[in-house]
């Protein structure tokens, strides 16, 4: 999404100035024209005449004033200092029309140094592109410039409509620990060592799902949490070993009633941060999303869907075309695609497993459209004319076909669509939507167990229960993602709260029972005490708040992010602890070879 349809988070709305100051910087105007003034904030840019006279631009988290001081008062970039004097017009022909402040100015000003700065290391300023790491390293001097600032606020925005939304839905929202026990999102766990407990250790929570569930149990009806959630995992520009996210459970509801709670809160925070009103989300199910698509998370800025022509191929003499899923999509005029470009795709198809990637363009002929491609020569006249009226192609149009098992075609042309497809500047830029009823399990694994989709809480689509031993892999789940413009924002599924469908699912994910005591024990026990019903949600924050700012990187909007190998340049951690930390905590370490 373009940030500039973000409405402005404005620091106007902060509470008066207070304590050592009376104003705002950014907030000083013509209104204010002969009041004496006192305003606090970092020198920013100096233009000094001579000895006696210079102009500042004095700077805070509002904005700049500028501020005409007699004599130079040794003040250098960054000082930190409290400006007093008199609020006065700028002479004529000199006021600024890009700041806010620009037909104003600070003079008499009597000048206090509250603290000296050395030189920083890049100037604080929106236009100068800095290195990211060096914007780690000083990511405290990177919080003063707008765009970071902007964020920060948005996001602190976001997290409050979040909790009015919710809390005006009946939400509790309940704090979970940070030191706790593995939980089941089946990723690498941090873990803490317990110096009381020698040997012994805490897992940080990949999530609060058994917590939220054990809520539940609890009767606290409907929870939600803006929650950290860690999980050791190799880091992208959109993952980091910490996240947040917003995070909630509820009793005695169905799949819909989740999707509308959180339905509600997206279009609160949306319509507030950008605006932009939502009437509902649309809701695909997860085979209509990869039939469609190609992909569980469709961009739906534009359609470009992939037909199915597997029928029209059926009895076709082209070898290539002889195939279990024979699919296809269009590419509009508005994408044209050269013969390099087409050659390009088949490579790229190749590279993702196709055998091949067929295309024919549309051109326009005596006889009407005409298919041209260098397959064109054996396709049967229906087939052509079929082909031509399943896209309802116009000239300058292009298809492109895979042709193989249907994991693949939908996979291949899935990617196709998202390299070529463009958003459409008649749909709207925020396209949310559900997909719902995922498979129950992904595949098995090499001792022929099943593997769970989601957790292995999830509940079972009841009308497909049956098929569990007989086929699996048909078993729809009763769990959904919230989509945005081609992004996963979140996901959530109805749990199981019925020990019979539990232990099933334990059995035939090759949990036995003693392993489900050992591991999920305490939530198990629980259960017996009477588990309501129950179903939750957790959506993303930093990738949310990453696209309604219209940043690829979610480092942008968390304030102290680490890089992409978890380092963090500003307090150099990871680091070793000491030999006394590590007695202190019964940690020794060892040699690779020891655990062979
Ligand atoms: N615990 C899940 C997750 O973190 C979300 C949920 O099912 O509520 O992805």
């Amino acid at each position: 999404m373009n940030s500039t349809n973000q409405k402005n988070i404005s620091s106007k709305s902060l509470s008066k100035a207070v304590g050592m100051r009376s104003d705002y910087c950014g907030q000083i105007s013509s209104h204010d024209i002969g009041r004496q003034v006192s305003v606090c904030g970092w020198v920013g840019r100096r233009r000094e005449h001579g000895e006696h006279l210079a102009f500042i631009d004095l700077r805070d988290h509002t904005g700049i004033i500028q501020c005409v001081v007699q004599g130079t008062h040794g003040l250098h970039s960054e000082y930190v200092v409290k400006i007093t004097g008199t609020v006065s017009p700028r002479p004529e022909g000199t006021s600024n029309k890009d700041l806010a402040t620009g037909e104003v100015e600070i003079t008499n000003c009597e000048v206090e140094v509250l603290s000296k700065a050395d030189s920083p290391p890049f100037s604080i300023s929106d236009r100068i592109e800095v290195e990211e790491n060096v914007r780690l390293r000083y990511r405290y001097l990177d919080l003063r410039r707008n765009k970071m600032q902007h964020h920060l606020r948005m996001r602190a925005k976001v997290n409050s409509l979040l909790r009015h939304s919710f809390e005006s839905q009946g939400f509790t929202e309940v704090e979970t620990p940070l030191l706790w026990t593995p939980t089941p999102e089946g990723a690498r766990e941090f873990v803490v060592p317990s110096r009381m407990k020698p040997g012994s250790f805490y897992v940080l929570p990949q999530s609060p799902q058994i917590a939220k569930q054990l809520l539940m149990v609890g009767g606290l009806d409907r929870y939600y949490q803006i929650a950290r959630c860690l999980r050791d995992e190799d880091l992208r520009a959109d993952r980091q070993f910490e996240f947040t996210q917003l995070d909630i459970e509820a009793s005695f509801v169905t799949q819909q009633d989740i999707l509308d709670f959180v339905t509600q809160a997206v279009i609160d925070v949306v319509s507030e941060i950008t605006g932009i009103s939502i009437e509902s989300i649309p809701i695909l199910t997860w085979e209509q999303s990869m039939e469609l698509y190609g992909t569980d998370k469709p961009d739906l800025r534009f359609d470009m869907q992939i037909v199915d022509l597997t029928a029209i191929f059926k009895d076709t003499q082209i070898k290539a075309f002889q195939a279990n899923s024979i699919k296809g999509i269009k590419v509009p005029s508005s994408c044209p695609l050269s013969r390099s470009k087409l050659d390009n795709l088949v490579a790229k198809a190749k590279e993702m497993g196709a055998k091949g990637l067929a295309w024919f363009k549309a051109v326009d002929s005596e006889d009407g459209v005409v298919l041209e491609s260098p397959l064109a020569k054996h396709l049967g006249e229906l087939e052509s004319k079929a082909l031509i009226e399943a896209f309802g192609i116009e000239p300058l149009e292009t298809i492109l076909i895979v042709a193989d098992e249907i994991s693949l075609t939908r996979n291949i042309l899935g990617n196709l669509r998202n390299e070529l497809g463009e958003p459409d500047p008649e749909k709207p830029s925020l396209c949310f939507a559900w997909v719902v009823d995922f498979p129950l399990f992904e595949g098995f694994d090499e001792d022929g167990n099943l593997i769970s989709g989601h957790h292995p809480f999830t509940m079972p689509n009841l009308e497909d229960f049956h098929l569990i031993d007989s086929d699996p892999l048909s078993v729809r789940s009763q769990s959904y993602d919230l989509v945005l413009n081609g992004w996963e924002l979140g996901s959530g599924s109805i749990r199981i709260h019925r020990d019979d469908i539990q232990s099933k699912i334990f059995s035939v994910l090759g949990i036995s029972s003693e392993q489900a005591q050992e591991r999920f024990g305490f939530l198990l026990s629980a259960f017996s005490f009477g588990a309501p019903p129950h179903g939750g949600f957790a959506l993303g924050l930093d990738r949310t708040i990453a696209l309604l700012a219209g940043e690829d990187n979610i480092r942008e909007v968390i304030a102290f992010p680490k890089t992409s190998s978890g380092f963090d340049p500003m307090t150099q951690a990871p680091k070793p602890i000491s030999p006394q930390q590590l007695k202190l905590l019964s940690l020794v370490p060892i040699k690779d070879e020891a655990l062979d």
